[in-house]
């Protein structure tokens, strides 16, 4: 595809970035493996030297990536962590960043005990309140750093609000866009300067790549991350760029599958005697209902609920599921669910999940694009185990 411009995301999702491969006709994007490439003479070559710089395979994911999410530029990485912190170098000693009070445990992780040790600081907050955000810059604030819909509780923060306090305050705004995907959500159009991606997730969508992105249309930050993206040299392999390049292609007819199964469940959950509460964006009476629909094409396929009973209930519902398989991660075609206290959260201090609401009861489920029948059946199968306990 020679220009993205003006085709829809079901297009852009199987063609941009991607055109027949030149020396075969190839109609998809060859895996190229080879470290170095051949100059014709010292410096003359076809744009790639050394994989760890640059890699066709690699090209091709970056630019169906960028044109997804609107951007100019797309930089890889060999995870989502190793995204994060290529954004977090960008940054230097005594800068400080206001970051969601509910992000990706590792995320967490990597300010708390990696980036403080080389003097960058951060504040915590619930990011519901734009107001409470602007309140929340230092003079030495360099980055706002959120996710929306957050992990595990699926607060919904209005990205086009907290744009306005970026730019206000000249700081840069990066929004981890890992649960919506840009068939959901587009956060550069909403005046992010960045989006961010755990590819191992939906981009991929089938639960056997680790990687991670980040695209933009800033072109010195662009140029920064892609210094060192062959710097610090965080790069995924060609093999995975085009495995998360091949799940790409059903980026859009999965979201829409992914999210018709989520709402169902979410109704059939919030129904539930033995269900406390739903956190499920697409449910009316969930706090970020409004600005979700406003700025999502759809509410995702993430939920989360507090199981009646604590940990005993939980574990005894976690074990009787059969098709929904107690395991980390997200996003795949296959259902999963997990206990955020114990699995995904525990590197959050007691506490901290305390103030988030993170119980013994609460579970995340990711829901997949199983028959959403018998993913129900599944559920009341958990429900029995947990009766029964
Ligand atoms: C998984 C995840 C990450 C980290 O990505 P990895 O690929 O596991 O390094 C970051 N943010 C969110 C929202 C995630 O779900």
């Amino acid at each position: 595809m020679r220009d993205p411009q003006g085709f829809a995301l079901d297009t852009l999702a199987i063609h941009a970035g991607q055109s027949p491969d030149p020396s075969s006709g190839a109609v998809m994007t060859p895996i190229v493996l080879a470290s170095t490439f051949v100059q014709d003479g010292p410096g003359v070559h076809q744009g790639y030297d050394y994989s760890r710089a640059g890699n066709p395979t690699r090209t091709a994911l970056e630019g169906c990536l960028a044109a997804l999410e609107g951007a100019k530029h797309g930089i890889t990485f060999g995870s989502g962590c190793a995204a994060t912190t290529a954004v977090l170098l960008t940054l230097k000693t005594g800068d400080h960043v206001v970051c969601g009070d509910d992000v990706y445990g590792g995320t967490f992780r990597i300010f708390d005990k990696v980036m403080k040790q080389w003097g960058l600081s951060s504040t915590s907050l619930d990011m519901s309140d734009p107001a409470k955000v602007a309140a929340a810059i230092k003079p030495n604030t360099r980055l706002i750093w959120l996710e929306t819909p957050s992990n595990p509780m699926l607060k919904i923060f209005d990205i086009a609000a907290i744009a306005d306090v970026a730019k206000k305050a000249g700081v840069m705004l990066a929004v981890d866009n890992t649960f919506a995907t840009p068939m959901l959500q587009r956060p550069l159009d909403l005046g992010a300067t960045m989006s961010v991606h755990s590819t191992t997730k939906y981009l991929n969508g089938h639960s056997d790549v680790v990687g991670g992105a980040v695209l933009t249309s800033d072109d010195a930050l662009a140029e920064r991350l892609h210094f060192l993206q062959k710097s610090v040299g965080g790069v995924p392999s060609p093999f995975d760029c085009y495995m998360v390049l091949r799940g790409l292609k059903t980026l859009g007819v999965r979201m829409r599958q992914h999210v018709e199964g989520a709402r169902g469940i979410a109704e059939f959950l919030s129904k539930h005697e033995q269900v406390k509460r739903v956190y499920y964006p697409g449910l009316a009476g969930h706090p970020g209902h409004a600005v979700g629909a406003r700025q999502m094409r759809g509410p995702g396929g993430m939920i989360s609920f507090e199981l009646d009973g604590g940990l005993q209930a939980a574990s005894a519902f976690l074990k009787a599921l059969e098709i929904f398989a107690c395991a980390e991660s997200l996003g795949g075609v296959e259902s999963l669910a997990e206990h955020p206290a114990i699995m995904t959260h525990a590197s959050l201090p007691a506490e901290a999940r305390a103030a988030l609401g993170i119980g013994d009861g609460l579970i995340r489920l990711s829901v997949g694009i199983e028959d959403a029948s018998d993913l129900r059946k599944d559920l009341e199968t958990g429900f029995a185990a947990a009766r029964a306990r």
